[in-house]
């Protein structure tokens, strides 16, 4: 007698399981689902489920990850259970766990699939929680790119706009691996900074160039109530007008230094070649007052004197110019130097206005510092020779230069009594060729202070002005101590 106990159907086992279980061949066709399958996918029969294939399958397939998986499987390799997310008929989505097998019959292989519903277990606080967190990652990033990965990079939720980079709808992509729908290429990268994120569960951040247009993307980890990262939601800003804008700005720049440069390199050469001609002038026209003065009509001697003056003129004018174009190299060679020493020397080249006006100049100890002697003799020398010039009328110059050392510069001022400057001109007057309305009173070229500029920040340090109209000016300078 056979032992009728023997022969169990164990299909009554998988019957009352919550689990969706669904066995299918090798095609996709379905060869079995359980209830909890049937009523998960909204089917009302097997017979129904039957005559579909998984691969297609709205809800149950799930698409580019279960092929990928089995042909793991088919090589004998293991696959690790999966969390996706699957799309319910009535278009809720839940998380569901996949587990994914080979059936070894004997004539075919055929696929097991397990779905395990992950909100099962959980409370509902959780679920609402981890909704909360997934849906504010997304909106968190009003981005041209926007898009929720699970934390193998199965897209969970996707803006339009990124959709519609990838050419396809939306609903489309849900559930499909962001990796298999792009280039082999980006992929790998992309997925390098995922990984990343993952990984240092820090915000990962880089710069993409793709079909014409620049992206900052960021990739956020989104952390589970246990602290591991279980999404991952990439927002990527479309920044080309920036980007554009920067390239703009930057071929201005270099057209704008090369200009700079040529006409730089064209002061330098004319105030070289000009001084030779402009000296030819004044000194014949010298010759011609002194050697023929007494012949010369009373007329052509007044004609002869302006052609003087002017000479004169142009030859200050290029030789301040030639001595600002010589200020050219960023890199100064600088040595130790006594600036007691240099506002001596400049005091001595200065002897005769001194003299002729009475000025009385006073200055605190000067310190030893790193400069370019010349140079710095001349910012001392401009400043105290304006300080001289631009004196009250009847009034002789008092003039003291003051040094204060700070942290890592010095200070340095030269303060006069003189006529002052309006407040409005504080910065004008340091521009090249700048001079203020009283040139017919005042003999210069308006390149002294663009001069001491120059010489100051090719230094390192700062130039700059306060003065009280009628009382006097005070210009400060810096410079490094070490
Ligand atoms: P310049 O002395 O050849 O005119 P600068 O570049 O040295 O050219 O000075 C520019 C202008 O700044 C001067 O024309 C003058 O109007 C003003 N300025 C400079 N130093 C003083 C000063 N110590 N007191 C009053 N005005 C000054």
């Amino acid at each position: 007698m056979p032992h009728q106990e023997e022969t169990i159907d164990f299909r009554a086992l998988v019957e009352y399981i919550p689990d969706a279980i669904i066995v299918h061949d090798l095609e996709g066709k379905i060869l079995y689902a359980n209830p909890a399958a049937l009523s998960l996918a909204g089917e009302s029969s097997l017979e129904d489920a039957m005559k579909r294939s998984i691969f297609n399958h709205i809800p149950l397939g799930i698409g580019e990850l279960g092929h990928q998986a089995i042909g793991k499987l088919l090589e004998g390799e293991a696959v690790p259970p999966i969390i996706a997310p699957l799309f319910l008929v009535h278009g809720e989505r839940i998380d569901v766990e996949v587990t994914i097998g080979l059936l070894n019959t004997g004539t075919r292989p055929l696929i097991w699939v397990i779905l395990r519903d992950m909100t099962l277990g959980k409370s509902a606080e959780d679920i609402i929680r981890e909704r909360v967190e997934t849906e504010r990652a997304l909106i968190n990033t009003p981005a041209e790119i926007a898009v929720l990965l699970d934390d193998h990079g199965v897209i969970l939720n996707i803006n339009d706009n990124y959709a519609k980079i990838l050419g396809r709808s939306p609903q489309d992509l849900l559930g499909a691996s962001l990796w298999n729908l792009l280039p082999p290429d980006i992929s790998v990268y992309r997925r390098n900074y995922f990984d990343q994120a993952l990984r240092l569960k820090q915000t990962v951040r880089y710069e993409e160039y793709r079909d014409n247009r620049w992206y900052d993307c960021l990739v956020n980890p989104v952390f589970s109530k246990e602290g591991r990262v279980f999404r991952v939601a990439i927002a990527g800003h479309d920044i080309t007008q920036r980007k554009l804008a920067e390239k703009q700005l930057r071929e201005s720049f270099n057209t704008l230094k090369k200009s700079n440069e040529d006409l730089e390199l064209f002061a330098h050469v004319a105030a070289h070649d000009l001084q030779e001609p402009i000296r030819t002038i004044v000194v014949y026209s010298q010759m011609l007052l002194a050697e023929h003065g007494d012949k010369i009509p009373p007329r052509a001697e007044k004609y002869l004197k302006n052609i003087e003056h002017a000479g004169l003129r142009m030859h200050h004018l290029v030789s301040d110019l030639r001595k600002y174009s010589d200020v050219r190299a960023r890199e100064i060679p600088r040595e130790q130097t006594d600036l007691e020493g240099v506002l001596g020397f400049a005091l001595k080249n200065l002897q005769t206005a001194i003299q002729e006006t009475g000025a009385s100049i006073t200055h605190d100890p000067l310190p030893t510092l790193p400069v370019h002697r010349i140079q710095i003799v001349q910012v001392f020398q401009n400043l105290i020779e304006n300080a001289i010039k631009f004196r009250k009328k009847g009034v002789s110059p008092v003039i003291h230069i003051s040094a204060v050392p700070g942290d890592d510069m010095w200070q340095f001022a030269v303060e006069d009594n003189g006529i002052g400057i309006q407040h409005q001109y504080y910065e004008k007057i340091f521009v090249l060729f700048e001079r203020l309305d009283h040139r017919d009173d005042y003999f210069g070229t308006g390149l002294g202070l663009a001069l001491c500029t120059r010489i100051i920040e090719r230094h390192g340090g700062h130039i700059w002005v306060k003065s009280e109209i009628g009382q006097g000016s005070t210009f400060y300078f810096t410079l490094p101590a070490g």
